[in-house]
């Protein structure tokens, strides 16, 4: 729109100059008008919605091109002009459209100047007799240039906008993963992860050779816990218990939840001697933490069993042994660490 009266403007100095008539340029500013604000309505009555080319690209270049034909073959003393303005019209929808799309116009406009071009006597010109003919043809070549430099940015900032959905799309998906791998209620990875940790740790350790073990950990009498102060408190315990899980163990090492009050973790690298030592430091840390912010007088032991990976063992194996551990743990009176 805003093109077509840039144009209807400069016409208008044309007709006022005599190079051609008022009449050409109004009926040239009509057509261009006149076509736009077809555009715009269908746009607004939604009508475009219904197809695949959204802004009805391909229908509005062929209708643009073919008002500037048509202005070649009516209008000629300043033919080339428009054809300037064909290359931003085609500039233009190219960015819209698909390399298909942008063959037909592109074969369409060739098609079209090659008939007033060809098939036709008009004389096509850019009139260039006087000071003023000079300026107007300058005027014509300078605002095309600008258009096709404001089709320029409009591209860059076409693939901006693109470029930043990526990115959008991207940390969505991260966030996605993320919440797919984690325990809702204690952040650790949920047991579905853990048991892919396990099973990844375990490949690599044998693999490798290198030590590996695995503890399941229970947390005692969690029941009473529930029972005593209410689930919501049993629910921030086992929360505090998981972050507590996480600050005392290394980085590599894979913690997830099990199973209700039950911990599993991997340790990489770490023979079985090595991780009772890591469990017994934490089962004292977590025997001996206060946790005025639940309860006053709660106190929360845990139980775990331990369980070396073997170099023929299937995660079930080393899953067994550690299990049956744990049991011997809570028989022998909780509070303990054993290994199976
Ligand atoms: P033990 O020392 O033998 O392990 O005794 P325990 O009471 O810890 O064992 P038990 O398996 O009998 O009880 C586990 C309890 O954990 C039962 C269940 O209600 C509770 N529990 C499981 N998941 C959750 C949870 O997400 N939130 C809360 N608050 N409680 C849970
Ligand atoms: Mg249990
Ligand atoms: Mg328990």
């Amino acid at each position: 729109m805003a093109s077509f009266i840039l144009d209807a403007a400069i016409l208008f100095l044309y007709a006022l100059n005599g190079t051609i008539s008022i009449s050409a340029s109004a009926w040239y500013v009509a057509a261009g008008v006149g076509w736009t604000a077809i555009a715009l309505i269908l746009s607004e009555l939604h009508f475009n919605d219904r197809f695949r080319d959204h802004y009805l690209t391909v229908p509005q270049s062929l209708g643009s091109i073919g008002i500037e034909l048509l202005a070649i073959y009516f209008i000629p003393e300043v033919g080339f002009y428009f054809a300037c303005i064909i290359f931003v019209v085609l500039g233009f929808g190219a960015l819209r459209m698909s390399a298909r799309q942008t063959g037909v116009v592109w074969a369409y406009a060739a098609i079209g100047l090659t008939t007033v071009f060809t098939l036709t006597n008009q004389r096509i010109a850019m009139p260039m007799d006087s000071y003023a003919d000079r300026h107007l043809a300058l005027l014509c070549f300078v605002t095309a240039l600008g258009r096709c430099a404001f089709t320029g940015l409009y591209g860059a900032s076409l693939r901006e906008a693109l470029y930043r959905r990526g990115n959008e799309l991207k940390l969505a998906h991260a966030k996605i993963e993320e919440l797919a791998q984690v325990d809702e209620l204690t952040g650790v990875l949920n047991r579905r992860y853990v048991m892919r940790a396990l099973n990844d740790e375990m490949a690599r350790a044998q693999r490798a050779g290198t030590p590996c073990s695995l503890a399941i950990i229970d947390i005692d009498f969690f029941k009473r816990i529930n029972d005593s102060y209410g689930h919501p408190t049993g629910d921030e315990v086992l929360r505090g218990f998981a972050l507590m899980l996480v600050r005392n163990m290394r980085s590599i090492d894979r913690i997830g939840r099990y199973g209700g009050e039950e911990f599993l973790v991997v340790m990489p690298d770490a023979a079985k001697d090595q991780a009772v030592l890591v469990m017994d430091r934490l089962r004292q840390i977590i025997s001996e933490q206060h946790w005025d912010s639940v309860s006053d007088d709660l106190r929360v032991t845990l139980s775990a069993g331990i369980a070396q990976v073997r170099p023929n063992d299937a995660p079930e194996d080393t899953l067994a042994r550690a299990d049956a551990a744990l049991y011997k743990a809570k028989d022998a009176g909780r509070n303990r660490v054993a290994v199976g």
